[in-house]
């Protein structure tokens, strides 16, 4: 058990995909009808009788447009909907699933065939023939991998689940059907959890586990009705009705009626087993004393099972359920004589009935004996209740050890679930370190990135300094040389600034600086740049721009330099200019320190012709 179950815990780390449930196998190419009978796989187990329509037209269309893939599926998607459906006929259905299987085995198609495989056992549980079903099931087992958490295991699972139970196999039963709940959960497949709560309910009522049994229903009704499912809806119902009216209690009873009407008033061609809701009531209303209701459901159950069945024996269970139900109603009504000919019916039906509820087992022995006892039969009254014992030591192993699984697989379970949610404590817990370290490198780079611009930054004037200046020289030569374009480098030097200093004071020399820190860069294009390379020393690079033209562009930023007005205890201080030499690439020089050498040598010239002027080179000063 621990193995299969660990086996089916999701691997750390990895969820899985969507279910895929209608997927078709990799590299099929969709076709006009796929989605068709996707559409009707998608609605199998919550409405199989609109499956069934929908899969009808996807197998017409698919079939007048020559897509055997399609085709196929739907042929299949309509046999299992069929299934479900009480309006299908079984005829027709062993042949689609015929059509279905030879139609997979021409296309290769893997998936498809291990489906069709379920064939014989949905046939033989659609006609509750749950020995062969469940020896079908088991046959097909090793096609399947039990292990895999993969949608069509379920099936399967669902499959032994089911007809382990009716076998009783109570703890098989369980067994597979804990797995297949499980495997439910894990792909989020909510139909398939509702589905697997019915044989998984039904084991542990019949193992006495009611309380359990009803939390399970509880679960799958909120479900069912979530995902607007009639059916299962109606079969959780119907379920949960009965354990509840097992468990008694008024709250419990109150809840049970509730279900029943609701059940009852369900349009009932959605639904194989009305007859079971009438069953459900009929004892409801015994309980109740209300022996007239009882004997109108009882009638209304028959009515439904002759509908159906057609020319079909009556299923041992019906038969015990009907006589059951005949018998505790005459009991009630003092008619003690009919009472021992149901009741004695159905002690006869039981050895067929190995999955029928011990506790009803056990209550047919009473029912009957008590009967005998009010005819003053009190031998055969006794050997009754012998039997009934004998009956029950004969079970108790069976009950027992389906409620030690029951208990073994809900603790592995539990085990699991807390594991799950260990890890995803954990993994929040390292989602939450892992933002934590994201805003600590992401405040550490801000950081970084501030001080590196604060390393290449001057702070008085905001400009590049003259490290960063020496970073990106040789990168813009070498653009220039790839791109052949000319690229000026021009020095320009406040003139006078010392005396601007010692006339005016520091603060307004800073002040000057500053403007030149905002004038300057207005008179640069694209990726030009001017750095502060020293006290009242710039370095412009112009990229693109012959001398000429540069020379002209220096010479405008010096006239309104030269035109800012800079005021200090109300003396207005005018006129401040500066000089520039500016060298080209590649006429006067190819590397960086050649031209920033001609360049200082016109800066120089500049000086010597006057001031206020830009020498570009040979005796040709521009002021
Ligand atoms: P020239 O026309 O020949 O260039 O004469 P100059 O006075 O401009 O040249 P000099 O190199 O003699 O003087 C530069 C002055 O710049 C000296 C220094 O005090 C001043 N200086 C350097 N850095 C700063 C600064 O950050 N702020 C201020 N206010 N002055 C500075
Ligand atoms: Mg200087
Ligand atoms: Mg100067």
């Amino acid at each position: 058990m621990k193995n299969e179950l660990s086996t089916l815990s999701p691997p750390l780390g990895k969820l899985p995909l969507a279910a895929g449930k209608a997927d078709s196998p990799a590299g099929q190419k969709p076709t006009g009808h796929e989605s068709a009978w996707r559409a009707a796989w998608a609605l199998q187990l919550t409405r199989p009788a609109e499956s069934f329509a929908l899969a009808t037209v996807a197998l017409d269309g698919a079939i007048a447009a020559n897509e055997p893939h399609a085709a196929a599926w739907a042929q299949l998607c309509r046999a299992l909907a069929g299934y479900r459906w009480i309006g299908a006929d079984i005829g027709q259905m062993s042949v689609d699933f015929v059509e279905a299987a030879r139609q997979m085995d021409t296309l290769n198609d893997a998936r498809g065939k291990r489906l069709v495989l379920l064939l014989d056992a949905v046939l033989a549980k659609k006609r509750g023939r749950w020995p062969e079903a469940l020896k079908a099931y088991e046959k097909i087992s090793g096609s399947f991998d039990l292990g895999a958490m993969d949608a069509d295991n379920f099936y399967l699972l669902l499959g032994l689940s089911t007809s382990h139970v009716y076998c009783g196999n109570l703890a098989d039963g369980l067994r597979f059907g804990y797995i297949g709940l499980n495997l439910a959960q894990y792909l989020d497949l909510a139909a398939e959890e509702v589905t697997m709560c019915l044989p998984l309910g039904v084991a542990l009522m019949a193992a006495r586990d009611h309380d359990e049994s009803a939390e399970l229903f509880s679960a799958a009704e909120v479900i069912a009705a979530r995902i607007d499912s009639p059916m299962l809806l109606k079969t959780t119902r119907n379920n949960l009705g009965v354990v509840l009216r097992r468990i008694g209690g008024i709250s419990n009873l109150t809840r049970a009626t509730q279900l029943v009407a609701w059940v009852l008033a369900e349009p009932a061609a959605m639904i194989g087993g009305q007859q079971f809701a009438h069953y459900s009531a009929a004892e409801l209303y015994i309980l109740l004393g209300q022996l007239d209701d009882a004997e109108a459901q009882l009638e209304q159950a028959r009515a439904t099972l002759d509908a159906s069945r057609g020319a079909t024996p009556l299923e041992a269970l019906d038969g015990a359920k009907l006589n059951f139900i005949r018998g505790m109603i005459a009991s009630r009504r003092g008619q003690v004589a009919e009472a021992i000919t149901a009741f004695t019916e159905v002690v006869t039906l039981l050895p067929a009935l190995s999955a029928w509820r011990f506790s009803d087992r056990a209550k047919v022995f009473e029912e009957l004996a008590e009967a005998l006892a009010r005819q003053g039969q009190f031998e055969q009254a006794y050997a009754i209740q012998k039997n009934s014992s004998q009956d029950y030591l004969t079970n108790v192993d069976v009950l027992n050890r389906a409620r030690h699984v029951s208990m073994q697989v809900r603790e592995e379970m539990r085990r699991v679930q807390l594991e799950l949610d260990r890890e995803s404590r954990e993994r929040r817990h390292l989602q939450s370190s892992h933002t934590e370290l994201r805003e600590q490198m992401d405040d550490a780079t801000r950081e970084a990135r501030r001080l590196k611009d604060a390393a290449m930054h001057d702070p008085l004037t905001g400009l590049p300094n003259r490290r960063h200046l020496d970073e990106v020289l040789a990168n813009m030569l070498l653009v220039a040389s790839q791109t052949e374009t000319p690229l000026v480098i021009a020095y320009l030097d406040i003139d006078h600034f010392k005396q601007v200093n010692d006339r005016y004071g520091h603060a307004i020399g800073d002040e000057v600086l500053r403007a030149m820190g905002t004038l300057g860069p207005q008179f640069l294009r694209g990726a030009d740049l001017m750095s502060r390379i020293g006290g009242e020393e710039f370095c412009v690079v112009l990229i693109g721009c012959g001398l000429e033209a540069a020379c002209k562009r220096l010479t405008d930023l010096l006239d309104v330099f030269r035109n800012q007005q800079f005021e200090s205890d109300g003396q207005v201080l005018s006129a401040v200019t500066f000089s520039g030499g500016a060298a080209v690439y590649p006429d006067d020089g190819r590397d960086a320190e050649t031209l920033m050498r001609v360049a200082d040598r016109r800066l120089y010239d500049a000086k010597r012709a006057g001031r206020a002027n830009v020498c570009c080179g040979g005796s040709d000063v521009i002021s």
